[in-house]
């Protein structure tokens, strides 16, 4: 495990969790407005062993319900299933966040009673998904695998979509819906501002364009995702 962050406590991460959460390093995409550049390109600071987050978590065990995986993307680290094994071994909940292009690592670590929770980005409507994504031949299929497992496995789950102004428009949120019907939890953010985001350290003219939608916008963009997916909300909107 590569582990390039660790936030030794959150109430946001795990919904209705006492939690920690883990950054792993890496990704197999290329958000242009993602807010964890220094995990994608390898910059960050602090590496943390396995042993070092895994003695933390021992000692907090009676005060902790679980544990969140986010990143870049968990499911590239070779030794996630290990490593969740051993924090499942302390008796917590495994939430898992992921861009979803790894339906089977998702199913293997479900079928292996190894995570409790995913949360899946949605990054845009599959005709601008490359776009979104940073990956122009973006496998489209897998995150269609990805979204269907989610919705008929069982398994807790939740999707978002960070909405950003420079890639987003109105229309496109017909389309992303359209690839979550029927999903009993959908969340869409607001993309903030930062100087740090991957299109800028990327060099990508178009991502100094970015900017956040008004609380108007968003509810626009809210108003076109309940007619499809009625559980849509907004989170983290002042
Ligand atoms: S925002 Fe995009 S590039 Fe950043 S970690 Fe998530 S999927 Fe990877």
């Amino acid at each position: 495990m590569i582990i390039g962050g660790f936030q030794t406590t959150t109430l946001l991460d795990y919904p209705g969790k006492v939690a920690c959460t883990i950054f792993t390093a890496a990704c197999n995409m290329r958000c242009p407005f993602c807010q964890n550049s220094d995990l994608i390109t390898g910059s960050f600071e602090t590496r943390y062993s396995e042993e070092e987050v895994l003695a933390y978590l021992s000692k907090r065990k009676g005060l902790l319900d679980g544990v969140c995986i986010t990143g870049g993307e968990p499911t590239l680290q070779k030794d996630l299933a290990e490593f969740i094994c051993k924090i499942k071994d302390l008796g917590l909940l495994v939430k898992l966040d992921s861009n979803g292009l790894n339906p089977d690592i998702i199913k293997m670590l479900y079928s292996g009673n190894l995570i409790d929770m995913v949360a899946m980005d949605i990054k845009s409507g599959p005709s601008t998904y490359g776009v979104a994504c940073g990956i122009k031949d973006i496998d489209m299929d897998k995150i269609k695998e990805s979204i269907d497992f989610l919705i008929t496995s069982g398994i807790d789950y939740e999707f978002r979509t960070t909405l950003v102004k420079g890639i987003h428009r109105l229309e496109d949120m017909e389309e992303i819906t359209s690839l979550i019907k029927g999903a009993k939890a959908y969340f869409l953010q607001s993309y903030k501002e930062s100087d740090k985001i991957l299109g800028l350290v990327d060099g990508n003219k178009e991502a100094s364009t970015y900017s956040s939608f008004s609380r108007n916008e968003l509810e626009e963009f809210l108003d076109i995702a309940k007619k499809v997916v009625p559980s849509a909300m907004l989170r983290g909107v002042d």
